[in-house]
């Protein structure tokens, strides 16, 4: 089969030969038709995200659509020709109290496609019967395949922030993720406010249902603090600490602030801020299976819409080039 494998850090995939792999125990064999490229395939092409031991072949690719086409032993519940996905949780350990709680995200020995074993830059991979999505045949596998990472992301997010109908919803940064969050924000009957330094992704915000939109410009601070702006929730999806300030002067007493997005550097909170108003913190990782299923089952009810660009696996390091670079134009998407 034809595949993109990371074979040096930083250094663009190389297209290969290599052989298809078989599903074991467990496991079943899929066909991909598209796997999206996701900024955590620009962390692990990059080496800042290195495996304890590298999959052979290495393939990254953690959004992959494809069909069911050979089925390992002892595997129940998958036929062949079914509709199947391939998201970021190859498998977990099963058994910890995360696992056990199906909180399976937050499995601290978790193995994920495209870092622990081999992903879906390729015309085929293995996925755990378990773990795999199952998806219905008639959607659209470009824009499903950004469902498995990014869509179930922001699903888990909003889950995380127990949003209700009526509250006001700040989403931080409108990229992939944020946009997908401001539709399933909206869709629950929150008031969205739709935030970011990019106008053009505001006017999508806007499009994709956020009912107020506000420029991350030198004053935004300020500006959220005041009445209309003050949230309920505040979901961040951009990778800075910078975020933070202005997600402290826009929550509401009690209100929930939700991180999503990966940053390493300490953020700026006063205890005594928390002690006096209650407001709770928490993080997010990807989402659980049930999560993805809910997910999937709003993109089949009306399609979550995302800037889609539709490219070759030939075209994958120039797409993780853009996206290291900041220049996508969109979600890339890679078609089989
Ligand atoms: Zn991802
Ligand atoms: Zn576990």
């Amino acid at each position: 089969m034809n595949a993109a494998v990371l074979e040096t850090y930083g250094a663009p995939l190389q297209q290969r030969k290599v052989p298809v792999p078989q599903p074991g125990p467990g496991q079943i064999l899929i066909k991909l038709k598209a796997c999206g490229v996701c900024h955590s395939d620009v962390h692990i092409w990059k080496g800042y995200v290195r495996p304890p031991s590298d999959p052979s072949p290495f393939i990254p690719g953690h959004e992959g659509v494809g069909t069911v086409v050979a089925i390992g032993p002892h595997v129940t519940g998958w036929n062949i020709g079914a509709g199947a996905g391939v998201p970021w949780l190859h498998d977990t350990c099963r058994h910890c109290d995360e696992c056990n709680d199906g909180m399976e995200s937050f499995c601290q020995n978790q193995r994920a496609h495209g870092l622990n074993v081999p992903g879906a830059f390729a015309e085929y991979v293995v996925a755990d019967a378990a773990y795999a999505v199952p998806l219905p045949d008639h959607l659209d596998p470009v824009a499903l395949a950004p469902i498995m990472c990014a869509g179930v992301t922001a699903y888990g997010a909003v889950k995380r922030s127990a949003l209700r109908a009526g509250e006001t919803c700040a989403i931080f940064g409108c990229g992939g993720l944020g946009l997908y969050a401001v539709q399933i924000a909206a869709r629950l009957g929150a008031h969205v406010i739709a935030i970011d330094r990019d106008a053009a992704k505001l006017e999508l915000a806007r499009s994709y249902g956020a009912a107020t939109t506000l420029l991350a410009d030198g004053m935004f601070a300020e500006t959220l603090s005041t009445e209309p702006y003050r949230s309920h929730v505040c979901i961040n999806f951009a990778p800075t600490v910078a975020t933070w300030a202005p997600m402290i002067a826009a929550i509401r007493p009690r209100g929930r602030i939700v991180a999503a997005a990966l940053v390493s550097d300490p953020v700026p909170v006063s205890q005594e801020w928390l002690t006096a108003t209650g407001v709770v913190i928490t993080g997010t990782s990807v989402g659980t299976r049930k999560e993805m299923q809910e997910v999937v089952d709003l993109h089949a009810a009306k399609p979550l819409e995302n800037d889609i660009v539709a490219i070759t696996l030939g075209g994958v390091s120039g797409a993780l080039h853009d996206l290291n670079q900041g220049k996508a134009a969109g979600r890339f998407v890679i078609t089989y």
